[in-house]
């Protein structure tokens, strides 16, 4: 999967994207993730990529012209290196989007070769860009953030962890949380005791059909207690 990254602050994703799972499928050629600094494409001398807002009212919009030098740039490059390949999708992160969740992570990552993720920055991105280039407006809760950096790389995370080659057997992503609409068990690790708590006995049975029996109990049984929205989409017709 290629995936670029658009944002007025390269910088941010220091760390965050060389770390972990996502540095090992960089480093294996699972994923090639490329940031972009939105203000190469600005063309005025002081490389000015926002402005106020027409109509008034405080805060800076991103302007139209660098992001649409910017998207047809990505989108010429691509196409030259592949003209084959299907055209990338250009994800806007914003918290009026489409709320991410594993289903639509899931979907992305196996049916997506290449993504473009706009990160907006103070009030947003000119809707004029939003119109006339962006596939998919994508938010991470409903809640607003100071910029789409930090959903970028929560999303940039939730895609690679799913390709293939990107997780080790020791880290499986079938088992996790929301996969399969149910929440993960509970689990442990060394010591079996620890300050007068004990691993379930049935997790030391070594008897795998019994283990699997209580895992699966104890997931719905805390999708049920947690996560009540959730059970009621895997179960509609239960009380
Ligand atoms: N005025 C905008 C919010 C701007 S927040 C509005 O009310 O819709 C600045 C930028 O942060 C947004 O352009 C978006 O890229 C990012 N952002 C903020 N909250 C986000 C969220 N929950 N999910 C995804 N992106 C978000």
């Amino acid at each position: 999967m290629i995936i670029d990254i658009v944002t007025l602050f390269p910088e941010m994703f220091e760390g965050p994207l060389d770390e972990s799972i996502v540095k090992r499928a960089r480093q294996a050629g699972v994923v090639d993730i490329r940031l972009h600094d939105l203000r190469e494409w600005t063309r005025d001398k002081h490389r000015k990529a926002d402005d106020e807002m027409f109509g008034g009212g405080a805060g800076l919009v991103m302007k139209a012209e660098p992001l649409f030098l910017c998207h047809d740039e990505l989108l010429a490059r691509a196409r030259a290196h592949r003209p084959e390949a299907p055209k990338p999708l250009v994800v806007l992160t914003s918290p009026q989007g489409q709320l991410l969740n594993q289903a639509l992570t899931r979907r992305l990552s196996a049916e997506r070769e290449h993504v473009v993720v706009i990160c907006g920055h103070y009030k947003g991105v000119d809707e004029r860009f939003v119109e006339g280039c962006v596939d998919l407006e994508l938010s991470i809760g409903d809640y607003v953030l100071s910029g789409g950096e930090l959903p970028a790389m929560v999303l940039v995370d939730a895609l690679v962890r799913l390709l293939p080659g990107a997780i080790g057997s020791a880290e499986s992503a079938e088992t996790d949380s929301l996969e399969d609409g149910l929440l993960d068990a509970p689990v442990y690790t060394r010591p079996a005791s620890v300050r007068g708590r004990e691993v379930p006995d049935v997790l030391l049975s070594g008897h795998h059909a019994r283990i699997e029996a209580w895992r699966l109990e104890q997931r719905q049984e805390r999708t049920r207690r947690k996560r009540p929205d959730l059970w009621k989409r895997k179960m509609p017709d239960e009380g």
